[in-house]
């Protein structure tokens, strides 16, 4: 079980993690909610304790600290309502690609800033042409002396109009298919880039979502993450963990609607007892209960898997799938319990119900989730 690996010092990070929360996030959820951003102190903030990036390497300023660290973070950001700050995604997705793929020049530019928060990243993949299918890109980077030019779009991105570094895939060889993809970094202050507007959600509003747009941008030709034409191969490596973050959000989003429904469902009185004493609601919660627990047990064993560094990819498709779809049913009856009140903005749940909309649809949509695991079965058209 996950719950056996944790140690003393897991628990003192998390006790150390949640009473920052409860100090800087919960309190300000609603107005970085209502002016659709968080601001940039939160992230020197959290750099100043060690909260961002926790597993880089010492040798650029981190704590060397295993996934289970970044895990605890992310749960704990949701149960104190913020699901919206950025920074799993900075810390489990975006830097892992500089430090894994990164010249040691890169490294040493952007890790720091990435553990203090001085440097907020975010990856540039999906297109207003390309999502699902991201073979299909279209952005292209065009290599002159010693280095780059890219042209091309990004939408839909992450932390997009703040961040400070930009993992972009483009194609270095458009005739090579998705052979032909390579990852570049792109600073904010690299000539030709700019952010368009920043996206008005359905959910998630505190959090920064832009499209990115690249002109003539010029970058030295070491930007390149690894190989020229393999940055398909890497985004299918790092997907993993970046589908497992999700996973872990869906799951912690459950949890999160079933503790409203319940609690809401115990105390409003409708024919003269509480609604969830009517065996239609109790029958509901008891079903909501089962599905959340069987999402945990789950998503323990495929972040156990990860954690050994065994080979997920199959586990983790289906725990995106199934916890994707689950949290969404969940969230839909927890408002349900809430009658009218799940509709008002007052109650948590009609915030949370808006957000996990998003969730299974980023970082591979249910049905790309179905293609994996069908292929895997040996199923392919
Ligand atoms: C809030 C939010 C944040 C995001 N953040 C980022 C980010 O930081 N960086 C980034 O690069 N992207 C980001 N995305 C983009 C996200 O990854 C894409 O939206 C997603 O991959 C789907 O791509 P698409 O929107 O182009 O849909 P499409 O690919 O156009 O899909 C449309 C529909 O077709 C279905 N479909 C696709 N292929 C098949 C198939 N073979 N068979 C059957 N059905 C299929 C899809 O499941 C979907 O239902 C974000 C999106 C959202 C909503």
């Amino acid at each position: 079980m996950l719950s056996d690996i944790y140690t003393e010092e897991h628990r003192i990070f998390r006790e150390t993690f949640r009473r920052f929360v409860a100090a800087e996030i919960t309190p300000n959820a609603d107005a970085w909610e209502e002016s659709g951003t968080v601001p940039r102190e939160l992230w020197l903030k959290m750099g100043e304790q060690g909260f961002l990036c926790p597993w880089i390497d010492e040798k650029y300023g981190g704590l060397g600290l295993g996934f289970e660290y970044s895990l605890i973070i992310n749960e704990e950001l949701i149960r104190g309502n913020g699901f919206g700050v950025g920074v799993p995604l900075h810390s489990d997705v975006a830097a892992p690609y500089l430090a894994s793929y990164g010249c040691e020049e890169a490294k040493e530019c952007w890790l720091p800033g990435c553990v203090t928060g001085e440097v907020v990243s975010a990856v540039g993949f999906s297109e207003p042409g390309a999502g699902s299918d991201l073979a299909a890109i279209r952005t292209t980077a065009v290599k002159d002396g010693d280095s780059y030019v890219i042209n091309g779009q990004k939408t839909f991105i992450t932390n997009g109009y703040y961040a400070d570094l930009v993992v972009v895939a483009a194609k270095t060889d458009p005739q090579a298919g998705y052979k032909g993809i390579s990852l570049i970094l792109v600073h904010k202050d690299d000539p030709g880039f700019e952010r368009g507007k920043k996206l008005n959600k359905m959910g998630i509003h505190m959090q920064d979502t832009a499209e990115l747009y690249f002109t003539d941008c010029r970058v030295p030709a070491w930007r390149v993450l690894g190989e020229p034409g393999q940055g398909f191969k890497y985004m299918m490596e790092k997907l993993q963990q970046e589908r497992l973050e999700v996973c872990i959000k869906c799951q912690v989003m459950a949890e999160e609607c079933l503790k409203e429904g319940l609690a809401y469902a115990r105390t409003r009185e409708v024919f003269g007892k509480p609604v969830a004493l009517h065996q239609a609601n109790a029958f509901r919660l008891a079903e909501m209960a089962t599905e959340v627990e069987l999402g945990r047990t789950f998503l323990d064993s495929v972040v156990l898997s990860h954690l050994k560094k065994e080979d997920v990819v199959r586990r983790v498709s289906m725990a995106k799938l199934w916890l994707g779809e689950m949290v969404n049913r969940v969230a839909y009856q927890a408002l349900q319990l809430h009658g009218g009140y799940g509709y008002m903005e007052e109650y948590r749940i009609c915030r949370l119900y808006r957000d996990v909309r998003a969730l299974s649809i980023f970082a591979g949509t249910s049905e790309v989730m179905k293609l994996i695991i069908s292929r895997d079965m040996g199923l392919r058209e």
